[in-house]
């Protein structure tokens, strides 16, 4: 657990805007260990997209350095699994193919991709759904698609989700939310999970890194030691959602 897999020290980045340079990321030094379920949140404009896109590989900071297990980061690369809002599923490929492709195309075989495709597919709770398109799925299920796709790949040590499940009503949201802590508890990984949303922070994450925007930097990182399956309706569960407010407020970081 104490094992770095990100190192990110000093990092500033700055994009060019019509009204002059916008400073999305100001000084922001943060490590992630292995197997860490870490949530960045944060109001909307904090930098919690860019700085994922960093560790993405996607875009380079202005200023700073960002490690991966030691490495700089070049560019995007297998060994990062990447979630974002949109499933983004291929509209022509059933689930199991959908799931299948990221492994094909890193060399698996046809076999082993199959295999490790289902048993990703059978933790997700889609095993009897794997020979549909994703036009005959409900929201909810194609963000398990895409969560599983993300998964299968065992090369991908690290795990990124960009408010993966923010445009589901409230209800599949929550269940989205437990397929993805029991896939984790059944196969660790260190993820790396932004959202603006403090009950998802809380029950997702043991570690919670509150950023403040303007320009976006640190507020203050908070550890969740909540014993899991958590309870969202439990007096502890209540009481660390209620510090997590306190320590907001005592930052001045309004969440919309
Ligand atoms: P968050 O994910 O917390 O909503 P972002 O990282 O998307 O925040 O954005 C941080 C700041 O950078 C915001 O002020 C946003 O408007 C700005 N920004 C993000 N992407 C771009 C871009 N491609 N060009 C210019 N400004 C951008």
């Amino acid at each position: 657990m104490d094992i770095p897999v990100i190192e990110a020290v000093d990092v500033n980045h700055f994009y060019e805007g019509q009204l002059g340079w916008n400073h999305a990321l100001d000084h922001l030094s943060l490590t992630i260990r292995h197997n860490e379920f870490l949530c960045i949140l944060g109001p909307s404009g904090c930098g919690k997209s860019t700085f994922l896109k960093i560790i993405a590989g996607l875009i380079q900071p202005s200023t700073g350095s960002v490690l991966l297990n030691d490495r700089p980061i070049k560019g995007p690369g297998l060994d990062r699994g990447v979630v974002f809002q949109d499933p983004a599923l291929f509209a022509w490929l059933t689930v199991l193919r959908n799931v299948e492709f990221g492994l094909l195309m890193g060399g698996w075989k046809r076999h082993a991709a199959r295999d490790r495709a289902m048993h990703v597919l059978e933790i997700v709770g889609l095993a009897r759904q794997t020979s549909l398109y994703p036009f005959q799925l409900s929201g909810g299920m194609k963000h398990r698609v895409a969560v599983a796709r993300a998964w299968a790949l065992t090369d991908a040590a690290l795990l990124l989700m960009d408010e993966p499940f923010s445009a589901i009503d409230a209800i599949n949201r929550m269940a989205l939310q437990d397929h993805l802590v029991r896939t984790w508890l059944t196969e660790q990984r260190t993820v790396l999970y932004v959202t603006h949303d403090i009950e998802e922070a809380v029950y997702l994450a043991d570690r919670i890194v509150i950023l403040k925007p303007s320009p976006g930097r640190l507020a203050c990182d908070l550890r969740n030691e909540l014993p899991r399956p958590r309870d969202r309706h439990s007096a502890a569960f209540l009481a660390v959602k209620s510090r997590v407010m306190e320590e907001m407020r005592r930052h001045g970081v309004t969440t919309e």
